[in-house]
């Protein structure tokens, strides 16, 4: 086998990008709540997606699997650069440190767990 990471990326990334677009489908049931991961997701399926493409040009134009490596650090650096917008997942809440249950992780931008939502919501009532 010529091509071992390119091969693997075809095969597989492919229903990564699939799994993506599913957790983007699934974020439409909260509406307003999940604005900035929803958009997130759909950047994280484009990365994705476009590497899938990467890979399978590296395996039709037969050249080295080592190629792959500067998408691999340009999507990495853009994703670091741009953390914020391109991949705001916490897994912990940004109050009081606690592990974040999944749905939270994933469905709400406010990145608190539902205790420290609850108080902020009451304050901003109280406010
Ligand atoms: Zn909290």
């Amino acid at each position: 086998m010529r091509h071992p990471v390119s091969a693997f990326v075809v095969e597989y990334f492919y229903w990564v990008f699939i799994g993506v677009l599913v957790v983007n489908l699934l974020q439409r049931k909260y509406k307003r709540e999940v604005l900035k991961k929803r958009a997130a997701t759909l950047y994280v399926a484009v990365a994705v997606f476009a590497f899938y493409i990467y890979a399978y040009g590296v395996i039709h134009f037969n050249v080295s699997d080592l190629l792959l490596l500067p998408y691999v650090a340009v999507v990495a650096t853009l994703f670091a650069v741009y953390r914020r917008v391109l991949f705001p997942f916490a897994y912990r809440c940004k109050s009081c440190r606690q592990p974040l249950d999944f749905n939270r992780i994933l469905y709400s931008d406010s990145n608190l767990c539902s205790g420290c939502a609850e108080k902020e919501a009451s304050a901003a009532d109280g406010a």
